[in-house]
């Protein structure tokens, strides 16, 4: 059985003190209403991780995770935060590869394979995102845009290592715009992620690696997409802004 992973992104929305609020009403309806088997994870900004981790502590299942971090163990990047730093925090989980990070940041494929290799060597899970923009897909290529990311940012690791990562599918066009892909679409495309991943590191780990869908996720469109056989969770943004609907998203398996 693949893990069923439910991960919300914050971004750059909430103050502390709002953050704290938000992380505590999702933790204590966790408690009553998360299924034993659903991991949760709140990708706050990092100055919410500290105090978030707290609350999480309560719940087996609810987890922290931070949006990002550097290639670099320490040193003079002003404005960086290590992986070092992140899982003093209490964080366990780190985005990389975020589509707003490549765009906005200009990250390349290079560099998320060192920070993956980092966040491994460190001990926290890397949820590696990969998609495509509109042109490439209304161009077909999307698939082999897809498998390009995956090779250029984690063919290098070993089986095992491979094994620790969890995948968030999602499409450029879907995220923040509330078009969602369909479910033949985000199924098209995972089930090719686990094949390329099956034909680098064979079927066996392939079948364990969770790939989540991530683009304009919401309570009503999560059951279809769930569904399907290669979507083994979702990472969230807007709605994970709202606790009852991120609950819901995660009650939707
Ligand atoms: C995201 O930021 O990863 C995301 C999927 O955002 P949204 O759910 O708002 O489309």
């Amino acid at each position: 059985m693949r893990k069923k992973v439910i991960a919300g992104n914050w971004k750059m929305n909430l103050t502390l003190e709002e953050g704290v609020s938000l992380a505590s009403e999702v933790v204590n309806m966790a408690k009553d209403e998360l299924a034993s088997d659903v991991t949760m994870v709140l990708c706050t900004p990092a100055i919410h991780m500290a105090a978030v981790s707290k609350l999480t502590a309560e719940v087996a299942s609810v987890h922290v995770g931070a949006q990002n971090i550097s290639e670099h163990e320490s040193g003079a990047y002003t404005g960086d935060i290590s992986a070092d730093m992140a899982l003093s925090t209490g964080a366990e989980f780190v985005i990389i590869g975020h589509s707003e990070r490549r765009e906005y940041h200009f990250e390349t494929n290079a560099q998320l394979a060192a920070r993956v290799e980092l966040a491994l060597a460190k001990g926290l899970t890397p949820l590696f995102c990969c998609g495509e923009s509109l042109e490439t897909r209304e161009a077909g290529d999307h698939v082999s845009f897809v498998t390009k990311q995956l090779e250029e940012s984690l063919y290098q690791l070993s089986a095992e290592q491979m094994e620790k990562v969890v995948i968030a599918y999602e499409p450029i066009w879907a995220i923040g715009t509330g078009v969602t892909a369909s479910t033949e679409q985000a199924q098209e495309m995972h089930k090719s992620i686990r094949e390329a991943l099956a034909s680098k590191f064979g079927a066996e780990v392939a079948e364990k690696i969770s790939i989540l869908y991530g683009g304009s996720m919401k309570p009503g469109n999560a059951p279809e997409l769930l569904a399907q056989p290669d979507v083994d969770g979702g990472l969230i943004g807007g709605a994970s802004l709202k606790s009852r609907d991120f609950i819901d998203i995660a009650k939707s398996y």
